[in-house]
This record gives C-alpha cells, sequence and structure tokens, in this order.
C-alpha cells in the first residue's frame, strides 16, 4: 500500500517535472550535462507542503529546481554517477521559509552597538549596556553621537526603565541614546537634553513626550515625534558615499547569513540599497531571495517609468510597495483602535497617519501602474481605511488578482475579513510576537488578543495569511513564530487568544506556500514540488513530534535555495 502510494506520487512528480523542460528560457535552470540529476536527498522526513502529496521520504534535484519527489527507491534509481547523494538520516524536511515583512537592517547589526538581542529573548541588565556603550564612546570624540540598537524594555533584568542617570555613566562629553527595537521610543543622557535644550519645564510636542518621572524630572525617554528636537543637535558620524556603499554592502551580506542561519530563503525587504543587493548577488553573496519592496523616489520612478510588481527574476524581484503607513504601533501602544485602549486615561484610541483622501489617491495611483498595494494597519480603523481605498481603486480600476498587501493586519473582526476575502488581500500578520512579545500582550488584554494575529479566523474565511516578522521589531526566527501560532503562549508561560491557534501544517503553509503567493511566485516556489526552486531546510527534529514549547529550539541543520547549501551547523 505505501508502495503503491509513493509510486504514484512519483509518477505525478515526474510529470511535474517534465514542465522544467519548456519553461521560458529565463526561468530555465541551469543544469549540468546528462539527464541524471546534481543531488537526490534520500531516507528523509520531507513535509511538501504540496497538497497533492504532502509527504515523502526523498527527492531530486537538477539545477536550482526540484525535478522529482516521492519514495527513497525511486528517487536512488535516478541518480547518475555524478549524482551528489545526501542521506538525510530520517531528518525532516521542510520548504525554505518565507518572511513577508522585514526592515532588513543589516548594517546596524554589523556595525552599530546592539545592546540587547536581535534573535532571540535574552534579558540584558542595565550595566551591560552602559558598559558596551562606554566602549563605544571611548573610540567617538566628544560631541558626537554614541548610539545603542535592539533595547527592549520588557527585557532587562533590572525590572526598572533605563533613564538618563544610567546613560550618564557612558559619558558625560557625548550625546548617547539607545533606541527601542520597536521603532518609537528612545532613551537619552543628560548631555542629549541639555544640547537639544530640553529641560523638564519644555512642553510635550504634539505627537510625542519627554517622560518625566514622580518628582517632574526627566526620565531621559522620550516618546516618538518629540525624539526630532534631540535627534537634530550633536554631531553624526559622516561616511563618503563610497564608505556608504561598502557598508550597505557588507550589511545585507552579513543579514543575508543570518537569514539562512534561520532557514529563511526568501525576504520581503522594506526598501534598502537596490544597487548594493545587486552588487552583493554579484559577488556571490547574497544568500536569500528577495522581494524587494520600495517607496518615495524608486516607487516614482517605478510608475513613471513602467515596472510593475514582478519584474526582476527569482532572486530580485521587485513586489509590493513596502508599507505605506496608515497607523500607529502594536508593541508601542499606538496602533488605531474603535474603542478605546482598555484602562487607558484620558480614553485614547491611537494614532492615524493618514486621511482616507490621502490614502485613496495613492492607493489609486500605484494600482493603476500595475503595482502591489500594500499598506502598514494595525488597527481595525486603519485596516477599514485601507480596503475602503482599495475597494474604490478596484471599482475604478477594476483589476483581477491584485492581491492587496496588508502589513501587520493585527486586530480583524468579521467585516474586515469578510472584505479582505472579496478583495483577495494578503495579510502579513506579526509572527514571533506570540512567543516574544506577550509581556506587551497586557495592555490589550484577551477580548483584543482574541481577534489579534487572527491566524485562525483568517485561514478559515480562506485567505491566504502570511507570516511578517516585521524585524528589527520582531525576532525573524520562523520556528519561534511557527510555536507561537500554534500555541499562542509566550516566554513567560502566558497564553493569549488561544482561539487563533492554528496546526502545525497551516502554520508551516503560511510561512512557506502563502508567502509564496503573497509575492505572486507561488508557482516557484513555497512547496517542495517538482519543476520549483529547490529552496528547502533540514531540520533537526520534526515539528509535529517534538513539544510544542520546543519548536523553537528545534536546530536548523542546512539551508539550501536553489540547490545550493547556503548554511549548514
Ligand atoms: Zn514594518
Amino acid at each position: 500500500m505505501k508502495q503503491h502510494h509513493n509510486r504514484r506520487h512519483f509518477i505525478g512528480s515526474l510529470a511535474g517535472g517534465a514542465a522544467v523542460a519548456i519553461a521560458p528560457q529565463s526561468t530555465r535552470p541551469t543544469t549540468t550535462s546528462g539527464p541524471e540529476p546534481d543531488l537526490v536527498v534520500v531516507n528523509a522526513n520531507v513535509h511538501t507542503v504540496d497538497s497533492r502529496n504532502s509527504r515523502a521520504e526523498a527527492f531530486a534535484v537538477k539545477g536550482d529546481r526540484f525535478v522529482a519527489v516521492g519514495s527513497t527507491s525511486d528517487m536512488r534509481a535516478l541518480a547518475g554517477k555524478n549524482t551528489q547523494m545526501y542521506d538525510a538520516k530520517q531528518m525532516a524536511i521542510v520548504p525554505g521559509f518565507i518572511d513577508c515583512h522585514n526592515h532588513a537592517p543589516g548594517t546596524t547589526l554589523l556595525y552599530e552597538v546592539l545592546v540587547g538581542n536581535p534573535y532571540e529573548v535574552e534579558f540584558v541588565t542595565i550595566s551591560s549596556i552602559v558598559e558596551k556603550l562606554r566602549a563605544r564612546a571611548k573610540e567617538t570624540p566628544p560631541g558626537t553621537w554614541v548610539d545603542g540598537y535592539f533595547f527592549d524594555d520588557t527585557k532587562v533584568k533590572d525590572k526598572r526603565e533605563l533613564d538618563a542617570s544610567d546613560l550618564d555613566e557612558v559619558s558625560l562629553d557625548h550625546p548617547v541614546v539607545v533606541r527601542h527595537r520597536g521603532g518609537h521610543t528612545s532613551y537619552y543622557n543628560h548631555k542629549a537634553l541639555e544640547m537639544a535644550g530640553i529641560t523638564k519645564n519644555t512642553p510635550n510636542p504634539p505627537g510625542g513626550t519627554y517622560d518625566r518621572n514622580k518628582a517632574g524630572d526627566l526620565t531621559g525617554r522620550v516618546t516618538d515625534l518629540a525624539r526630532s528636537a534631540i535627534d537634530r543637535v550633536g554631531i553624526r558620524r559622516t561616511f563618503t558615499p563610497e564608505q556608504r556603499e561598502q557598508r550597505d554592502r557588507d550589511g545585507l551580506a552579513f543579514i543575508s547569513k543570518q537569514f539562512v542561519r534561520y532557514g529563511l530563503t526568501s525576504v520581503h525587504h522594506e526598501g534598502g540599497n537596490l544597487r548594493a543587493l545587486q552588487d552583493v548577488r554579484a559577488r556571490g553573496e547574497l544568500l536569500h531571495r528577495v522581494s524587494f519592496e520600495i517607496s518615495g523616489n524608486v516607487l516614482e520612478s517605478m510608475i513613471t517609468s513602467g515596472i510593475a510588481t514582478g519584474f526582476g527574476d527569482e532572486w530580485i524581484r521587485f513586489g509590493a510597495t513596502s508599507e505605506h503607513t496608515v497607523d500607529g504601533s502594536f508593541s508601542e501602544r499606538t496602533m488605531a483602535l474603535s474603542k478605546p485602549y482598555p484602562g487607558v486615561q484620558p480614553a485614547y484610541q491611537g494614532n492615524i497617519t493618514t486621511t482616507q483622501t490621502d490614502l485613496n489617491t495613492w492607493v489609486e495611483r500605484v494600482h493603476r501602474a500595475g503595482i502591489q498595494i500594500n499598506c502598514h494597519a494595525n488597527g481595525d480603523v486603519a485596516i477599514d481605511m485601507m480596503l475602503a481605498a482599495v475597494e474604490r481603486a478596484q471599482k475604478l480600476f477594476p483589476r483581477a488578482d491584485a492581491r492587496p498587501k496588508i502589513t501587520h493586519c493585527t486586530l480583524v473582526n468579521d467585516d474586515l475579513i469578510r472584505r479582505m476575502k472579496a478583495l483577495n488581500a494578503v495579510p502579513a500578520l506579526f509572527t514571533s510576537y506570540a512567543y516574544y512579545n506577550t509581556d506587551k500582550f497586557v495592555f490589550y488584554g484577551e477580548d483584543l488578543m482574541k481577534r489579534s494575529m487572527a491566524f485562525r479566523s483568517l485561514l478559515d474565511a480562506g485567505i491566504h495569511a502570511t507570516a511578517g516578522s516585521d524585524f528589527s521589531p520582531g525576532p525573524f526566527a520562523t520556528l519561534m513564530g511557527i510555536q507561537g501560532m500554534v500555541t499562542r503562549t509566550g516566554w513567560d508561560g502566558k497564553t493569549w487568544g488561544a482561539n487563533q491557534r492554528v496546526s502545525v501544517d497551516e502554520a508551516l503553509q503560511i510561512n512557506t506556500l502563502n508567502g509564496a503567493y503573497a509575492s505572486f511566485e507561488e508557482n516557484i516556489k513555497g512547496s517542495i514540488t517538482a519543476g520549483k526552486l529547490a529552496d528547502f531546510v533540514v531540520l533537526s527534529d520534526d515539528l509535529h513530534n517534538v513539544d510544542k514549547e520546543r519548536i523553537k529550539d528545534i536546530i536548523i541543520v542546512r539551508t539550501v535555495v536553489g540547490g545550493n547549501t547556503v548554511y549548514q551547523v
């Protein structure tokens, strides 16, 4: 019975493989001479994420594509004398992971002082932060900024707020700032506050605060728009254009290594240096595939020159726009809610950062240009505004299969889900938050968390929900994300919105095939299917068999992109 089952898969796969030969020139893999595969993987526990044959033991790769998927014996039979054999020893293999929202700050990771752990839950001490910054201050001329990155206020061992006096210990001669990984709050030393002329009597500007303690003194914590007055003063390290290019290149090459270390084979980048990206690729150091999402001048030049979504190739392709911001943040509690934030006085409903009219204009223009819309919309109010703008644009200029992308799409309700389905919207929800950021869910409460990061509700409605880590704010480790989607339990053992749990298989599909769908690439990647790009990950343990609380600890044994091993332990 098993034999017959596998045989059928094998034949089906070969039929799929034949399609490769007639693929257009641009997508045809480069193959070695002869009919035999370059690589045959056997004795594996393959989860293909292909609904036609979800399990397999083995597969064959030729050039950069899978050419057959099936049983170990059938795949062995395909091997020739030049075929490389890989015995997976019953380890699990899944398609390469896809992150649909990532700010990819490679230069920060490579060159800046990291006062928190970008990748994992790790508690740090305030003294460790001070020490790291002090070392940087020693090599920095007085008056020039000393910056710390990846701070998380809920991951501090001292169990108190970092404050200006702590940062005075770094230096009294340098302005010092520690930036929260969420991107909306910063902590300054007194020197920085003084240089900006901020005193305890300075009123808060619109859209921000200079936080004060009970005695009325400045704490050093400054939020949102209030930061700009401080960030304007002092001397910044400067770089020549050549140095900047070099930093961008090296930063991208560095983060590419980190992505594949965590099993990511495709990442949607929020902007970045396109030229540096191409240089890194040319020097053979781009290890993951990029869906390039842009705004500003590059988006303008796409529109004016007629470049639509999909332009590019399997390594670097123009995807949706980058996130067009409609409201505030989830982790820093400024997203736009239809009802006031629980327990906040005076009543506060978050920030809307555009008008419906401006949003309509932007959406219509981008939509007409054949470019995939992508809006940052967290709260239900913002999601409603975005959907209204897309509904309007579709009415005026109907376009089939536009797949408007909703970045974050955090808080939903039945009506929003129905409208998303009607538009075939692709939401990219926070993934690692359900494990990493449960210490912040208490600000929303269980009632809202039942409708937040609502993977269950979206999948049940037939929506292609995808994974968007939002790195830097969220770690991009896909296995951490999957654990959170499956358990809805955080590092602190607390469970929120258990009604939104999904199965391991669903979580896998969200992080692979659905991600490919979000960039219109479901026919070339996202599953282990003959004819698709050979992007896959070898795992030390099967996600289905380990304790659900240990999924994040599974070791990425090997990451393969286009048939090439780009990472191994
Ligand atoms: Zn973002």
